[in-house]
C-alpha cells in the first residue's frame, strides 16, 4: 500500500523543522505522498511543494484548522486544497486572530503559577509568532525545568483544567468544512481518539461533519492507540467515510512517532487519497 503521511507541522506552525526539512524526511523514511498541514496556516505550503517536487516526491497542499464544536477543541484537517482560495485564506486569518492575547492570559496564569516570563520565553520557540500556541509555551516549560519534556508538560499545565489554559473561539465546524470545500480540498476529522466526548457525541459531530460536506476521518495517526486504529477503522465503514493516515509529527525531539513510519490502514477502508 502507498506509504501516505498526510499529517504534519513546520515551523510555519508548531513544528520543529522548516518545511524544506520535512520534505527531505518523508523523502528519506519511504513516504510515496505527502501533506503539510500546519495549524491554521499556509505560509509553508510553496516551499513544501517546491522541496517536494525537488526530492520527487508527491505532495498535495494541507491545513489544520482549529474549530470549537460543543464548547471543545477539534481539528479539522483539509487535503488537497489550493492554498491561494480567497476563502480558505480570509477564513484561517479570521482563526489566527487572537492567539497574542490569549497568549498573554495563559502567561499570566503562569505567573501566577510561579512561572514569570512564559510570553517572551514561548515567543522564542514561535519562528511565526502569528501562531504562537501552546506548544511554544511548553518548550518554554521544559526550559526552565518545570517539567522534563514537552509531553509532561501536558499533564501539568496548559490543558483543560490545569494552570495555563485559556478557552478559546476557534472556527465554527461548518465554516472550517466549508472554506476547505471552497479551496476544493477534502475535509478530515483529526485524530478523533483524543476528544473528550461520549461515544453519542462523537457520533453527533460525525453527522454535523458529514452534514457540512465532511468527508474523511484519520484512522492511523501518531495520537492512535493500535486499538484505536481499529475502532475508528470500523466507525470509518460504518459511517462511510474516507479514511486518512498521518504522523502528525512535530519534530524529532518531541514526536513518537516519526513522519512515514505508521503502519498501513486497516483493510475494508477507502483511503482518502483513492482517487489522488
Ligand atoms: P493550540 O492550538 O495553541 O491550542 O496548541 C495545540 C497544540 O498543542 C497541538 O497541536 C499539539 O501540538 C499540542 N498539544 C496539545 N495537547 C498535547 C499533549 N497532550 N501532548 C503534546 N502536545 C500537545
Ligand atoms: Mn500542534
Ligand atoms: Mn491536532
Ligand atoms: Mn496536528
Amino acid at each position: 500500500m502507498l506509504n501516505a503521511d498526510l499529517h504534519c507541522h513546520s515551523n510555519v506552525s508548531d513544528g520543529t523543522l522548516a518545511p524544506a526539512e520535512l520534505a527531505a524526511r518523508a523523502k528519506a523514511n519511504g513516504v510515496g505522498l505527502w501533506a503539510l498541514t500546519d495549524h491554521d496556516e499556509l505560509g509553508g505550503i510553496a516551499e513544501a511543494r517546491a522541496s517536494a517536487s525537488g526530492v520527487g516526491l508527491r505532495f498535495v497542499a494541507g491545513v489544520e484548522i482549529s474549530v470549537t464544536w460543543a464548547g471543545k477543541t477539534v481539528h479539522i484537517v483539509g487535503l488537497g486544497i489550493d492554498e491561494t482560495d480567497p476563502v480558505l485564506v480570509a477564513g484561517l486569518a479570521s482563526v489566527r486572530g487572537g492567539r497574542e492575547r490569549r497568549g498573554q492570559e495563559i502567561a499570566s496564569q503562569l505567573e501566577q503559577a510561579g512561572i514569570p516570563g512564559a510570553f517572551e520565553g514561548a515567543l522564542k520557540y514561535a519562528d511565526n509568532p502569528d501562531m504562537l500556541g501552546r506548544t511554544h509555551f511548553a518548550r518554554y516549560l521544559v526550559e526552565v525545568g518545570a517539567q522534563p519534556t514537552v509531553a509532561e508538560v501536558f499533564q501539568h499545565y496548559l490543558a483543560e483544567g490545569k494552570p495555563g489554559f485559556v478557552p478559546h473561539a476557534w472556527a465554527k465546524l461548518e465554516d472550517a468544512v466549508g472554506w476547505i470545500r471552497s479551496a476544493g480540498g477534502r475535509a478530515v476529522i483529526a485524530h478523533p481518539g483524543r476528544y473528550p466526548f461520549s461515544a453519542i457525541q462523537l457520533d453527533a459531530l460525525i453527522d454535523a461533519f458529514r452534514s457540512f460536506g465532511g468527508e474523511g476521518i484519520e484512522v492511523v495517526t501518531g495520537s492512535h492507540t493500535p486499538d484505536q486504529f481499529d475502532s475508528f477503522a470500523r466507525i470509518a465503514r460504518h459511517a462511510g467515510l474516507l479514511a486518512s493516515r498521518g504522523s502528525d509529527f512535530h519534530g524529532p525531539s518531541e514526536s513518537r512517532v516519526d513522519i512515514g513510519t505508521l503502519p498501513p490502514l486497516p483493510s475494508g477502508l477507502t483511503p482518502v487519497w483513492h482517487d489522488w
